[in-house]
């Protein structure tokens, strides 16, 4: 188990629970939820009943209480078998739990952060829009007071199991059209489905992560009750970027997964198929590929726990969850890549497993920030140190 890292003997059976888990009720599935473009609803007890949705949900909510480091062991396994399993857990645990557990009133958070870690109700996080993606701050959802609620509207994009979340942390804008702040002038609501005036609209037919469901959610006149704003009306872009950084930890601990199943299954393969009377994993050309595979998956899984080690220390690591996620999605992209070169044509078919590893790993460099935008946030911290 991941011999260069010290795990505690509390780690490792987490990652044996994830393994077990995943053997039983993921991975025999995992190829049929693709084809089918299925999110399997029932998912979201199980992994409740196992303390993976409350993964950093204190004790005293019905959560675990673990750190960082243990939250992306538990996450790099899951998403090994199923990285749309993946996304689920990462966003649930990453971005709503921690946001109301953050910035929630007492309230808020004996109110929804024992459900969500339970998995009696799934999170979801809507920020992006259709016209507002890298660029986010421009979002153009509107949430206006009136009495002591909040009525919101708008239309958020790509929003992970959005249909089947029970607590969606939405941001839009309280500030005024002709006296727009950009990013301070923006809430963040703890909106619920059984609110009037929500409604899921169309849901995206992806490339990959075909069995994590990607909507979008109208708000059309949706009526939000006072007590259910987090925190400051104006702070709600800033509480879900500082967020977003335990996401891309998260997300490239998913990169991880995915990068490890397509390196395992490539070297399985290169033992075993016979070219020239001898295994291909006998010829250099195809050792190099594996040695290049086995040490990128290494730096980044090294890189990613010294940074979550560093985060629950408390420690600033903007710039490094950035290079964690950047380094993570692109290790996935090429590995997943040079699987299939291992694989030859077999490769290429659905009858093999990296074809779908191949698909899942691409939306690591876009989504959370994209490659580009993760790249725009370590060149600024250096810029900034001199
Ligand atoms: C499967 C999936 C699930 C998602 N889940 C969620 C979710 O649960 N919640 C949520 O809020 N969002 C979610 N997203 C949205 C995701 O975060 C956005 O897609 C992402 O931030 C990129 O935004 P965009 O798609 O609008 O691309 P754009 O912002 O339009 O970018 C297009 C291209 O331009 C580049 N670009 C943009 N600005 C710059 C710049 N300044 N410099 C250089 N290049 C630049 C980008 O890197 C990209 O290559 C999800 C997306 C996908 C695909």
């Amino acid at each position: 188990m991941h011999p260069l890292l010290h795990l505690s003997e509390t780690q490792r059976a987490v990652i044996s629970t994830a393994r077990e888990f995943c053997a039983a009720e993921v991975t025999p599935f995992a190829p049929q939820w693709d084809r089918d473009a299925h999110f399997e609803p029932t998912l979201v007890q199980k992994l409740g009943e196992l303390g993976f949705l409350g993964m950093m949900i204190p004790e005293a909510y019905d959560g675990l209480g673990f750190d960082t480091v243990t939250y992306l062991l538990a996450l790099e396994e899951i998403s090994a078998a199923d990285a749309s399993v993946g996304v689920l857990m990462s966003v649930h645990n990453s971005l709503p739990t921690q946001m109301i557990l953050k910035y929630g009133s007492e309230g808020q958070k004996h109110a929804f952060l024992g459900p969500m870690a339970r998995g009696e109700t799934l999170g979801a996080f809507a920020l992006s829009e259709p016209d507002a993606g890298s660029d986010a701050s421009s979002l153009r959802a509107q949430a206006v007071r009136d009495g002591d609620d909040w009525v919101l509207n708008g239309t958020k994009a790509w929003i992970s199991a959005g249909g089947h979340a029970g607590v969606i942390l939405a941001m839009a804008r309280t500030d005024t059209p002709d006296a727009r702040k950009g990013g301070k002038g923006i809430g963040a609501f703890i909106v619920t489905p059984d609110l009037p005036g929500f409604k899921v609209g169309k849901k995206e037919n992806k490339m990959g992560l075909r069995a994590s469901e990607t909507v979008q959610l109208v708000f059309d006149n949706l009526r939000v009750p006072g007590d259910r704003l987090l925190g400051d009306p104006s702070l709600g872009f800033a509480y879900a970027m500082q967020s977003l950084e335990a996401g891309r930890l998260g997300i490239a601990a998913q990169a991880i997964g995915i990068a490890r199943a397509a390196y395992e299954h490539a070297s399985a393969y290169a033992a075993e198929r016979q070219q020239f009377g001898k295994a291909i994993g006998e010829f250099q050309g195809i050792q190099f590929k594996l040695a290049d595979m086995a040490t990128r998956i290494t730096a980044a899984r090294s890189l990613l726990h010294t940074t979550a080690a560093a985060k629950d220390r408390g420690e600033p690591i903007t710039e490094y969850a950035a290079m964690c996620k950047l380094f993570a999605a692109e290790t996935a992209m090429w590995v997943t890549t040079n699987a299939i070169q291992v694989f030859g044509g077999y490769g290429y078919t659905t009858d093999y497993p990296v074809e779908k590893l191949f698909r899942d790993a691409k939306v690591t460099e876009i989504y959370e920030g994209t490659s580009e935008i993760q790249r725009i946030v370590i060149g600024r911290a250096g810029l900034k140190g001199r």
